[in-house]
């Protein structure tokens, strides 16, 4: 059923240090109907661990994509949520789990969507948070909040599947949204225009690449919006570059 808005979802595993969580997280989400899965760098795979704890989800792990960065592993998609305990001073906006869930099941009627995972230890960093949409918590004891990763995964599928229930994906509408990629491309026009200009000094950042960020990803863009302010960025820095040269 190619309609189905869980077929558009894809849950992508950041820097998976145990073979076996690979394995259980892909058990949690067939059981959930959540069916691609997205390696980014992970420390071992295949894995005859991976395999074990899979349990009859080891076609999941055939089909699984590694890659080698988070940016390549969500290039494609219209929207990608980081799920991560940990609150930051600085980063995408923050929604809970279930309000998340039926947000990226609504966007599959756009394109592809991912939920971003972190490392057992370390998490996602803050640069793997800002280059996700959003910031999603799973609620949990405040004293205790970091879930095991395959539990958290579970949860998220779970969450993904009542969104879902057994809905057919509405037909998109409107103009192409923005990728990840037209996004990032975007982030780098403005990093450029901002250092070449000495709005931005390099020594002294601050907040300015997240909160640009931040206010992008609320726009939701569509591909074309994007591409017009890439343009003009593109046509100022000719500009300044011929100025700068004659
Ligand atoms: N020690 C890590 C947590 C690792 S848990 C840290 O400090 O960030 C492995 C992954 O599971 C996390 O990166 C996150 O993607 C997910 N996760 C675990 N508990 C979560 C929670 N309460 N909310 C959102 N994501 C969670």
């Amino acid at each position: 059923m190619n309609d189905d808005p869980l077929s558009r979802i894809r849950v992508v595993l950041v820097r998976t240090s145990l073979a076996r969580n690979i394995g259980s997280a892909a058990r949690a989400m067939k059981a959930m109907g959540v069916t691609q899965l997205v390696l980014v760098n992970p420390k071992s795979f295949p894995d005859a661990e991976a395999d074990a704890l899979a349990s009859g989800a080891d076609d999941l792990l055939r089909g699984a994509h590694v890659v080698g960065s988070l940016a390549e592993g969500i290039a494609d998609c219209v929207a990608a949520y980081a799920l991560s305990a940990r609150a930051r001073e600085w980063g995408p906006t923050e929604s809970f789990v279930r309000e998340a869930a039926a947000k990226g099941v609504a966007r599959t009627a756009q394109g592809e969507v991912a939920f971003v995972f972190g490392n057992e230890a370390s998490g996602l960093s803050n640069e793997e948070l800002l280059a996700c949409q959003e910031h999603v918590f799973i609620p949990a004891n405040p004293a205790f909040s970091s879930l095991n990763l395959a539990q958290a995964v579970q949860i998220v599928a779970y969450e993904l599947r009542m969104a879902a229930a057994g809905r057919a994906r509405p037909p998109a509408e409107g103009l192409p949204p923005a990728t990840m990629a037209d996004l990032e491309g975007l982030y780098a026009a403005l990093d450029e225009a901002a250092l070449a200009s000495g709005f931005l000094d390099p020594a002294q950042p601050g907040r300015l690449h997240a909160r640009w960020r931040r206010l992008i990803s609320r726009a939701q863009p569509e591909r074309e919006e994007v591409n017009i302010l890439r343009g003009l960025l593109r046509a100022l820095m000719k500009r300044w570059r011929d100025g700068a040269n004659s």
